[in-house]
């Protein structure tokens, strides 16, 4: 089910990343970490009780060199774009200041529920700071400090409040959900097209509508499939949109809410850094996995070129080694009815669920195979195994001492695994536990 989101806006410094980190606790770096840039995370999971949800600092999103009241707008824009709640934060040690009154003039115009921080409130003697922003038009502010960490539960509470009934028939086992993501220019939107066999561009951008209007219904052979966030790949023109922060963002919030993730490549351009990296994300996510190689039509002798790039691909994708490969045109539209067959089974295979006792045999002639490692003397046991969830497959393994489970033992199980069930183009996990 798709979580509710929650954006921070603001001036510069007012805490915005301050109050993400607090919020986001532990520190998982979802953008990698590059040495000078601060703020490596822009959009991650939060939670507030029982509740989860997304939550984006669209201060991370920087525009290069344009002014700051340009930054504001298109952060705030974001937020409006992109959030169900928007916690606008302010400075309770200055007062509202001009900028404060941009940011509120926009957020004032669109529909969305904004709930208001006053952050650097770090004692009670502060509180009564916090009156006057009334005066900005949001209702009751609320007092924060993020240093402190004090008041966030009052904030939070007052924010999942505004959450929106999300629709349940999102949770629909039949249909498929599946996205598209790669680098600029690989062909996404046009292969989008090509499977809903219309030339013009699909979703329309009608101001006002909910998000999940930008999903894509279709239905072929009685299957039932939704292309997520479609109307997120065309170019809207916005000056954020082309940032490579704003596209990661989007990307990972499309994955989320996927069962199947197509990774494109471009034949024409070849494999790229940018690409693997993309792919990336949709395998940490646990997705189901298509690589689809794009714009083949401009390659020239096809069979002999195929196996080449295959190689290529397999070389530098290894990590995502059980992700089927389709070659297409989007534009010629040659072989573009393989892709969704290919979509159906990954589905299929991220969702099965095995029986334990044929499981249990598959474990056991793979340890007649190949006996367990030991470890300074010490043998790994493996009891036995049960398949504990799906969407990814994940697996269990009780043994004498987790520890002793060493990489390439695992490895060897998956394989076993994969050769008897088959799961192409799912990922699946094992754990090692002590069997207590
Ligand atoms: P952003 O630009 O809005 O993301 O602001 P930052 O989170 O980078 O914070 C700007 C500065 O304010 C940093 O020096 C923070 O340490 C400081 N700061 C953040 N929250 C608080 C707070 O609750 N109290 C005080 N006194 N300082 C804070
Ligand atoms: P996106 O940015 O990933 O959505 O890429 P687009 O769908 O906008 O495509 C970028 C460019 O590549 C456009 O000029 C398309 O016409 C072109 N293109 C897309 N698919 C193909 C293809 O299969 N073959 C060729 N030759 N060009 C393609």
């Amino acid at each position: 089910m798709r979580k509710s989101v929650v954006a921070i806006v603001g001036r510069p410094n007012v805490g915005k990343s301050t109050i993400f980190n607090r919020l986001v606790g532990e520190r998982i770096s979802i953008v990698e970490d590059t040495p000078g840039v601060t703020r490596d995370r822009i959009y991650s999971q939060a939670e507030w009780l029982t509740t989860n949800f997304n939550i984006i600092d669209t201060g991370g999103i920087e525009l290069g060199d344009e002014p700051l009241l340009v930054q504001m707008r298109a952060q705030a824009q974001i937020a409006i774009d992109e959030a169900d709640v928007i916690v606008f934060m302010v400075n309770g040690r200055d007062g509202i200041t001009g900028a404060d009154e941009e940011v509120a003039k926009l957020l004032f115009k669109s529909n969305k529920p904004v709930v208001l921080a006053v952050n650097k409130v770090d004692n009670p003697e502060m509180r009564e700071n916090i009156y006057e922003f009334y005066s900005l038009g949001f209702g009751e502010p609320f007092p924060i400090s993020g240093t402190h960490g004090l008041g966030l539960g009052d904030l939070l509470d007052e924010v999942v409040n505004h959450f929106p009934e999300l629709d349940q028939q999102e949770v629909d086992d039949e249909t498929i959900r599946f996205s598209l993501i790669g680098r600029p220019n690989v062909g996404k939107s046009s292969l989008v097209n090509s499977i809903l066999g219309q030339d013009r561009v699909i979703a329309s951008d009608i101001p006002g509508t909910t998000r999940d209007a930008i999903d894509t219904p279709l239905k072929r052979d009685d299957q039932d499939f939704v292309i997520i966030d479609t109307a997120g790949m065309r170019k809207r023109g916005k000056v954020y949109e082309s940032t490579e922060r704003y596209s990661i963002m989007r990307a990972l919030k499309a994955i989320e809410r996927s069962d199947v993730v197509l990774t494109l490549i471009d034949a024409e351009t070849g494999i790229q850094e940018q690409d693997k990296k993309i792919a990336g994300y949709a395998h940490e996510a646990g997705k189901a996995v298509i690589i689809v190689v794009n714009k083949w039509d401009t390659m020239k002798i096809e069979e002999k070129t195929m196996k080449e790039f295959e190689d290529k691909v397999r070389d530098q994708f290894r990590f995502l080694d059980y992700a089927p490969i389709v070659f297409l045109s989007a534009k010629t539209k040659k072989r573009i009815q393989t892709l969704l067959p290919k979509v159906v089974e990954a589905s299929e295979n991220h969702a099965r669920r095995v029986q334990t006792n044929v499981l249990n045999e598959v474990i056991m002639d793979a340890l007649a195979m190949n006996p367990t490692p030991s470890i300074k003397g010490q043998k790994l046991k493996i009891f036995y195994a049960a398949q504990v969830s799906v969407k990814p497959p994940t697996f269990v393994v009780f043994v004498n001492e987790p520890e002793l489970m060493h990489f390439t033992y695992e490895r060897f199980l998956e394989n076993r695994i994969r050769e008897a069930f088959g799961f192409e183009g799912t990922p699946i996990k094992i754990y090692a536990r002590r069997r207590t």
